[in-house]
């Protein structure tokens, strides 16, 4: 079984820009995501969600606040034909230098030794620059949804690097400069996570 591994925020859920999702209600799917879910479901894919939270490492959020917008997301997962496997959270904040919270690929790695996933084979949908990064140094295909045309484009060119993507956007201080030494891009680009499913249900990534 091929296993897809997604990021939440801006990827399943509407992302909420420098804040987090710290109730269930403030949940809301992106458009076509749980279309995407059924199809990658009965195309025999292995779902699991990798999402880094510090809004729990902040003293923010709880753990059950946290348990709780994921049992909401997968029961209507479930409901709309979407089976996700398991959901690794990293509840750090950026300066405890834990192993899981991406860029690092820690919660891709501690997913392939529970499943026995071979990760060269799988792919990573997120977006984020860290979620390529975690990827890329798990060896996943990575594929970035970017909303911004002009980062689709430029990332399409190969010249990531000019994107000037700020620290903000990235969510790390070391990603930018690591971004910008990295040899190749996303194996693909896509405007939604619908749109990624299109793309690797054809096995075209
Ligand atoms: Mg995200
Ligand atoms: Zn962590």
């Amino acid at each position: 079984m091929k296993t897809i591994f997604l990021d939440r925020d801006g990827v399943l859920n509407h992302r909420i820009k420098g804040g987090y999702v710290r109730t269930a209600d403030k949940f809301v799917w992106e458009k076509g995501a749980r279309t995407a879910l059924r199809q990658l479901t009965q195309g025999g894919f292995q779902i699991i969600v990798v999402t880094n939270q510090a809004g729990i490492g902040k003293g923010l959020m709880t753990f059950d606040d946290l348990e709780r917008i994921h049992v909401k997301m997968k029961k209507e997962a479930q409901e709309a034909g979407g089976f996700i496997t398991d959901v690794y959270y990293c509840p750090h904040t950026a300066q405890e230098g834990c192993a899981c919270r991406k860029p690092r690929p820690g919660m891709l790695v501690q997913a392939a030794l529970d499943y026995g996933i071979d990760l060269t084979s799988a792919v990573f949908v997120g977006d984020s620059i860290t979620d390529v990064m975690a990827g890329k140094a798990a060896r996943t295909k990575t594929v970035l949804i970017a909303g911004c045309s002009q980062v689709c484009d430029t990332v399409r060119h190969g010249t990531v690097a000019a994107t000037g993507l700020s620290t903000a956007q990235t969510g790390d201080p070391g990603a930018n400069a690591a971004w910008s030494g990295m040899s190749s891009c996303p194996d693909g680009v896509a405007a939604s996570l619908f749109e990624a499913a299109q793309t690797i249900l054809k096995g075209e990534i």
